[in-house]
């Protein structure tokens, strides 16, 4: 069965088209293959037509390789018809558009310059190639039930690994010892992978936003930022907490902490739809700026997840003004960092809906001591 309810993903992009100015979209993308096909494999492209095309050649076009036909019969809808292609697939894909005429776009953010070139020697008489930016991760932004449910089902997978890992305590272990039980638990849990390298940065460490774990040992009395996530059936979590190895963390670090979590609920609270990205990371921002921080919280506020551990809409200074839409998935992560002395983040996972929000990630962010 495909886990794709129905065909409503490409009929919405096939009805999209028209407003792009492109009579087919050619789709070389895995992850949007995925999110329109549900197919996991790794060697796929797709053709979405618009009317007119469809009217000519039929359904929109699915194409892998022969070590997928089975897979593929398995998980691809009818919306599509399946072709499995030897050699260059790109002439195979081309192709089966001769005889016809029109406007092929392409996936701008994911053609090569070389495939491009390729594309371009391929292209029957009558077509021309357009670059489209960003037609399925417009989808992809908006999330149905089905993923929120995904991405709920990772975020807990997530938050139980790190919970076995905490019972074992933090001080005296190194930064990469707790990160390699961190991803070990999760995929012993079911996760088919961290859905990024896990962030394990103690004391001074913990002023690197994207710090990679060290084989150095965790002092006591430190604060301890750990940034992680799983990769569930297609799905990505992400979730920050910062944890103190003992009673004795300095005055300083109590004071970040408390103002990275006042941060952090005030922009949380400020997540529904209707307010764009801009005005909820500036929610953070003033609040982080009247404390005399601003120059030490250099990240934009959040990002959306799904499929990807990045993807759009942006909550940041830079965010175009679209505003947030039921359905957004978003990270809300404000931090603090202090070159040489520590470093503070604390991050939730939020579905955006008209009236407010709902919290994927349910580990408590008061300041918690793991010696
Ligand atoms: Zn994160
Ligand atoms: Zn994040």
């Amino acid at each position: 069965m495909s886990e794709i309810s129905g065909s409503s993903r490409v009929d919405r992009l096939a009805g999209a088209l028209a407003g792009m100015d492109v009579d087919a979209l050619l789709l070389d993308s895995l992850v949007n293959v995925r999110y329109l096909t549900g197919f996991t494999g790794s060697s796929a492209a797709a053709l979405v037509f618009g009317e007119k095309l469809k009217a000519e050649l039929g359904p929109h076009r699915f194409f892998t390789d022969f070590r997928y036909v089975t897979q593929s019969a398995a998980q691809v809808p009818d919306a599509f018809a399946r072709e499995t292609l030897s050699g260059d697939m790109f002439e195979g894909i081309l192709g089966g558009l001769s005889g016809t005429s029109g406007r092929l776009g392409f996936e701008e953010a994911s053609v090569t310059f070389k495939t491009h070139r390729r594309l371009q020697d391929l292209l029957p008489e009558g077509w021309e190639l357009i670059p489209c930016a960003g037609a399925v991760e417009r989808l992809r932004a908006v999330k149905d039930a089905g993923e929120v449910k995904k991405l709920a089902a990772a975020c807990k997978l997530a938050e139980e690994a790190l919970q076995g890992v905490l019972e074992g305590g933090l001080a005296d272990r190194s930064e990469l010892d707790v990160a390699v039980d961190l991803e070990l638990r999760m995929r012993s849990l079911g996760a088919q992978a961290a859905s990024f390298p896990s962030i394990v940065a103690s004391g001074a460490h913990g002023a690197l936003p994207h710090a990679e774990p060290r084989r150095e040992t965790i002092a006591e009395n430190v604060l301890v930022t750990i940034d992680w996530g799983a990769y569930l059936d297609g799905y990505c979590s992400d979730c920050t907490r910062t944890y103190a190895t003992g009673e004795g963390v300095s005055e300083q670090a109590r004071e970040v902490y408390a103002l990275v979590l006042d941060a952090q609920l005030q922009s949380l609270a400020a997540v529904r739809a209707g307010i764009d990205g801009k005005a909820v990371d500036a929610v953070a921002r003033d609040l982080i700026e009247a404390a005399g921080h601003g120059e030490h919280f250099g990240h934009g506020l959040g990002h959306g997840v799904g499929m990807e551990i990045h993807e759009g809409p942006r909550l940041s200074k830079l965010a175009p003004e679209d505003p947030l839409v039921d359905g957004n998935i978003v990270t809300v992560e404000p931090g603090v960092y202090l070159p040489g002395v520590l470093g503070v983040r604390i991050e939730d996972l939020a579905v955006v809906r008209q009236d407010g929000h709902e919290v994927l990630t349910s580990l408590p962010k008061e300041l918690t001591v793991i010696s």
